[in-house]
């Protein structure tokens, strides 16, 4: 059986105080449930904050991105070793955002996924499809191709270990979410990818996320899904009382 993974996206938002405030509200409140697993991903900015504030807690904390080297001359980025060190579980790679605004690609998404592995760090890994290729019928072959090159060089074990996050760029931030039929045919073809790259005993494990336009009004439906194992939701996982309702559906 496989739990639903839901996780709170903060993106660029939240001072210090907010940040705080927010786990200081969920932290007690997060169900300790062998069926679902919490995790904020914020700025790396308020990490050792919300870290320590998480220890011995149900609320896991990840980053939202990381280079894929160690350490070295990179001005202005955070390392896999940096994170592991902070107490860091997760870090999100190859959001959409990542990939139009900061050029982000397969082949970085890829160097980060390995990095994440060697440094013990848990990749919630995005994909997904534009307007225009989803109207062109391309979702299938371009999230497959996505998929494939996030993966590669990965061991099964570490495969089954990934999160896949399938993020419609068109059902972010929208307020359009895919029918939950349409996701979970799409998260479905994942696995089905996930299993023709490693095993059927691995695609049977690998945890695959809604993202999109996510909130408590249709969490519950999307995760009824066959394939949908929890969600990586954005605006509504600002507020803590929404995030819990999440949550809790997940539960
Ligand atoms: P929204 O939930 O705001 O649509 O954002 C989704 C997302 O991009 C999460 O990573």
């Amino acid at each position: 059986m496989r739990k639903n993974v839901i996780a709170g996206n903060w993106k660029m938002n939240k001072v210090l105080s907010e940040a705080n405030e927010f786990v200081d509200a969920v932290i007690e409140k997060v169900p300790n449930s062998d069926n679902v697993e919490a995790i904020v991903c914020a700025p790396f900015v308020y990490l050792p904050s919300l870290v320590e504030k998480a220890k011995g807690t149900n609320l896991k904390v990840a980053a939202q991105n990381m280079h894929f080297e160690e350490n070295g001359a990179y001005t202005g980025e955070v390392s896999p070793v940096m994170l592991k060190d902070l107490g860091v579980t997760h870090v999100v790679l190859g959001h959409s955002e990542r990939r139009e605004y900061f050029a982000e690609t397969d082949e970085t998404v890829n160097q980060k996924t390995v990095a994440a592995f060697k440094h013990g760090l848990t990749p919630i890994v995005c994909v997904g499809e534009t307007l225009e290729q989803r109207e062109a019928n391309e979702t299938m072959s371009l999230v497959e191709d996505q998929v494939k090159k996030a993966v590669a060089g990965l061991s099964n074990e570490q495969v089954a270990e990934t999160i896949i996050a399938y993020e419609p760029i068109w059902a972010i931030g929208t307020g359009k979410t895919a029918s939950s039929e349409d996701a979970n045919e799409v998260c479905k073809h994942i696995r089905n990818v996930v299993k023709e790259v490693t095993s059927a005993d691995t695609a049977d494990k690998v945890i695959i996320q809604y993202g999109g336009s996510v909130k408590p009004a249709n969490v519950e439906e999307l995760l009824a899904q066959s394939d949908i194992d929890g969600a990586l939701v954005g605006g509504a996982s600002l507020e803590a009382d929404s995030f819990l309702q999440l949550v809790e559906a997940g539960a």
